[in-house]
């Protein structure tokens, strides 16, 4: 039988002499789920296309960005007219103003918006500004908690979750690392601690849902009572919505939870597919940041026209269209219930987390709210069925500990394919 993915692997095989390990972002390599990472050539709508001309029914959805569906054609049409135009000036345009205001207008409890280049940009920004506005030190975040690659993220609890983060990949010094304490996600009696421990806490950054140990819920009210936690302990409440920001609605988790963090960071879906990310918040707060303020923050591209034309046409497309938020919903909600059904015939321990249009399935007996709950999911037995899933035609994200993020175009015809792929497994 001739090998269906030929040309990836050359490609691959090749791409390894001159990019490390072949990629540009570690978890496209497959290592968690072995084999060889299929290389991309188009894609349209809920499908993408290889270059061995295979097609899959798109789970991944670059991560999150595109909730459109791929090459949306208004998106095409406004970025083509505005390319005609150059691509950057370095100075400022009138579609940062409809940027920032449109953001504005569409999140609750927005002021004021700066705009970068990457979600690690946004997050990193955003502690800088914390730190800067409180005069103090710490940050907290959660174990499995992402929020990009900057030196303070790359922490997580050594000996459990109340001890000071030693850093998980060379190169990051111990300093900083210290200075990054650890806490159990869905866990208050954990933040507490540390608040009662250390008193130069400058912020609490998490992932309102998180995505990035897989799909997991904050509990009831546990948003509500960090946040009141926060301010009694004089540190901010930042919510890193890279993920969830104009995803779980257009408002993100903000509106979602009905609940208003004083930092919020976004990326993915607010570039339509452009690298882009913002962070923002009470004006009282951003008023720190340089100019205004002397919190440095700066970036040659940020704000860049043609990503602000992709992200204003994808962002007043679905401002002016819930019916995808609802959509995308039920259709989530279908996937839930259909997938446990096969999972349990066919003897499989599961739980399945969802939320609007993330979900993600783990393999263990146990309900999953945290980073040490995720874990006990089979790796193992998620590698088979991913390699199952590109051989049937669906594209799962290439580990277990990433959410799946659906896009619009995933319709009943879509969603059969997946059923019909975890039937066959
Ligand atoms: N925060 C969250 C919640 C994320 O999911 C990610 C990326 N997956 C980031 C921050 C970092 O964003 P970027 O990869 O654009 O730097």
């Amino acid at each position: 039988m001739p090998n269906p993915f030929s040309k990836s692997e050359s490609l691959f095989a090749a791409s390894k002499k001159y990019i490390p390990g072949g990629v540009n972002s570690p978890v496209r390599a497959f290592k968690s789920v072995g084999g060889t990472p299929v290389f991309i050539d188009k894609a349209k709508g809920a499908y993408l296309y290889d270059v061995d001309g295979n097609s899959y029914v798109d789970l991944i959805n670059s991560w999150g960005p595109m909730i459109l569906g791929h090459a949306h054609p208004e998106v095409i049409e406004a970025v083509t007219q505005q390319i005609k135009k150059s691509f950057t000036y370095g100075t400022p345009t009138s579609l940062e103003l409809d940027m920032a205001k449109l953001m504005c207008d569409i999140v609750p409890g927005l002021e004021m918006v700066r705009m970068v280049n990457s979600g690690t940009e946004a997050c990193m920004s955003a502690v800088r500004l914390a730190r800067g506005y409180t005069g103090k030190k710490k940050i907290v975040k959660f174990a499995g908690c992402y929020h990009g690659h900057h030196d303070s993220f790359l922490v997580e609890a050594g000996s459990g979750a109340l001890t000071l983060g030693s850093p998980n990949s060379p190169g990051v010094p111990e300093e900083t690392a210290a200075n990054t304490l650890i806490a159990e996600y869905n866990d208050l009696a954990s933040v507490q601690a540390l608040f009662s421990k250390h008193d130069d806490i400058a912020c609490v950054i998490l992932e309102p849902v998180a995505g990035n140990m897989g799909c997991i819920l904050p509990k009831d009210g546990f948003l509500h009572e960090l946040k009141a936690l926060c301010h009694k302990n004089g540190a901010l409440f930042i919510m890193d919505e890279v993920m969830t920001g104009f995803r779980l609605a257009p408002g993100g988790a903000q509106e979602y939870f009905d609940i208003q963090a004083d930092i919020i960071c976004f990326g993915k879906i607010i570039g339509g597919g452009m690298p882009v990310g913002a962070f923002g918040g009470r004006k009282e707060i951003f008023e720190h940041l340089a100019p205004l303020g002397p919190v440095y923050q700066a970036g040659t591209l940020s704000g860049n026209p043609v990503a602000m034309t992709a992200g204003i046409t994808t962002l007043t497309i679905l401002k002016n269209t819930p019916s995808i938020y609802t959509e995308l919903t039920e259709t989530v909600k279908n996937l839930h219930q259909s997938l446990g059904e096969i999972l349990s015939e066919k003897g499989i321990a599961h739980h399945i987390n969802s939320i609007g249009s993330m979900i993600s399935i783990f393999y263990t007996d146990r309900e999953v709210h945290s980073y040490g709950d995720a874990k006990t999911t089979d790796t193992e037995l998620f590698g088979r069925l991913f390699h199952h899933g590109l051989k049937s035609g669906i594209y799962l994200p290439p580990s277990n500990y990433e959410s799946w993020f659906l896009g619009k175009d995933i319709k009943d015809k879509e969603v059969e394919k997946i059923l019909e792929t975890f039937k066959t497994f």
